[in-house]
């Protein structure tokens, strides 16, 4: 079983790390693979590039022996989309295999605005976890109608089955973003305790998001 978390990683921080682990706690995955977008298909061009975010990924989990770096999105061209990644995984690890994506509130609520999303669940589960400050309690009625059809308390279901479930699990998020990170090294605080420090001299180092 297989959990994925995919991202504009720009840049990868503790929240990421802290949700990828609590959730590997809960529900056992044997890796947890982060997948960097290239283009994001709903977000600006990021500043820096998909290498540099890459590289930072990779940094901050050298030390993680289950966590993994997925790059497939860095050798397509054109949006990353999430549906074209699934299939390619899918291709990869057959249709028994478990493949949950991970994903925080804010991004669920909007999945209806992903591309293809009404197949996305013939290729994987949703695990969502509740992000501080996102309004969840706002699905639109597209999200909401996918979540009524699918969900599942039940983590059995997800282990067992391949796709096609959502599992919104309670842990506890982290208040971190890669935006308030951004925004602090413009103004030039301290963002020491939201990322590991492999990557905050990484930042320094290439002069990042200055
Ligand atoms: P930005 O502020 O640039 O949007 P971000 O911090 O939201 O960056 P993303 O790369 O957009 O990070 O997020 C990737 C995934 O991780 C999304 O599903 C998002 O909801 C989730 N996520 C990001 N930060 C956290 C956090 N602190 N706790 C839980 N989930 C998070
Ligand atoms: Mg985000």
């Amino acid at each position: 079983m297989l959990g994925i978390l995919g991202g504009t990683f720009n840049p990868i921080h503790n929240g990421h790390l802290y949700l990828a682990e609590r959730l590997q706690q809960a529900l056992s995955f044997d890796a947890v693979r982060f997948m960097p977008a290239a283009i994001p298909a709903l977000k600006d061009a990021p500043s820096v590039s998909a290498e540099q975010r890459a590289d930072m990924v990779k940094l901050a989990i050298i030390n993680h022996p289950t966590f993994q770096i997925d790059i497939r999105e860095l050798d397509r061209s054109g949006p990353s989309y999430t549906i074209e990644s699934l299939v390619s995984l899918r291709k990869e690890l057959g249709d028994k295999e478990s493949i949950c994506w991970l994903i925080g509130s804010d991004a669920f609520a909007k999945l209806n605005k992903w591309h293809r999303w009404n197949e996305l669940l013939n290729y994987c589960h949703f695990v969502v976890v509740e992000r501080p400050h996102s309004e969840h309690l706002n699905w639109n009625a597209e999200v909401a109608s996918l979540l009524e059809s699918h969900h599942t308390r039940d983590i059995h279901k997800i282990k067992n089955s391949a796709n096609g479930k959502i599992l919104i699990q309670e842990i506890e998020a982290l208040d971190i973003s890669s935006t308030q990170i951004r925004e602090h090294i413009a103004s030039k605080k301290d963002v020491d305790n939201l990322m590991p420090s492999n990557v905050v001299n990484y930042i320094h180092e290439y002069h990042l998001y200055e």
